[in-house]
């Protein structure tokens, strides 16, 4: 089952996703929530909006219990800050579960490039994905050990370390679902059970 963290934002589209690839999902909203999926989707949306949320519903801790001990994630823009290791112009309360060894600057596209969309050539797509890019933050730099899947301009926007990933992008935001099934096609070389939907 994976879990489509469901604090505030895209997450519905996340979900939209995941069923046309045929896979169960849920929404995480709160801890128990956490303990019942193998996997979890973070949206785009608003970063610290979502930090807040997640302290304020006892998740926090369960959400950095679960990241830290392996549990494969997919994070998309806002999804993106929470899961890399250092935030740059975020909240200083803001949470960063250090998922992935990236530093991140928050909508760091600047102003006049706040929004954009650009084609972007993606390893191991054979057609280039639309990129959509809102609020979007910046990859500054980022550790050896994370690969870079897709660039823009020379920067980094699409990245996976082991079993994480994350976006600069929404994914979500378009009909394609090839970076999703990306995420599951991962999850199941791993052995990490993404259950088929039953219906
Ligand atoms: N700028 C937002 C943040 O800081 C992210 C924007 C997005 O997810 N589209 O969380």
């Amino acid at each position: 089952m994976i879990g489509v963290l469901a604090l505030q934002g895209a997450f519905e589209a996340h979900q939209r996703h995941l069923s046309a690839l045929g896979v169960a999902n849920m929404q995480v909203r709160g801890p128990g929530d956490l303990f019942l999926v193998d996997a979890l989707v973070m949206p785009g949306g608003e970063s610290t909006t979502m930090s807040k949320v997640a302290v304020v519903t006892g998740l926090e801790p369960v959400l950095r219990a679960r990241i830290a001990e392996g549990m494969p994630a997919f994070g998309t823009c806002a999804g993106m800050i929470l899961l890399a290791s250092e935030v740059r112009d975020g909240r200083s309360d803001q949470i960063s579960l250090g998922a992935i060894d990236i530093v991140v600057q928050r909508n760091g596209y600047g102003r006049q490039r706040d929004s954009f969309e650009t084609e972007l050539d993606v390893s191991g797509l054979d057609a280039p994905f639309h990129g959509i890019f809102i609020r979007a933050p910046k990859v500054l730099s980022l550790q050896p050990s994370v690969e870079v899947l897709a660039s823009h301009d020379g920067v980094p926007v699409l990245v996976r370390q082991g079993s994480v990933l994350a976006a600069s992008f929404h994914p979500e935001l378009t009909d394609d679902h090839r970076i999703h099934a990306m995420f599951i096609s991962h999850l199941v070389t791993q052995s990490v059970t993404p259950v088929k939907e039953v219906s």
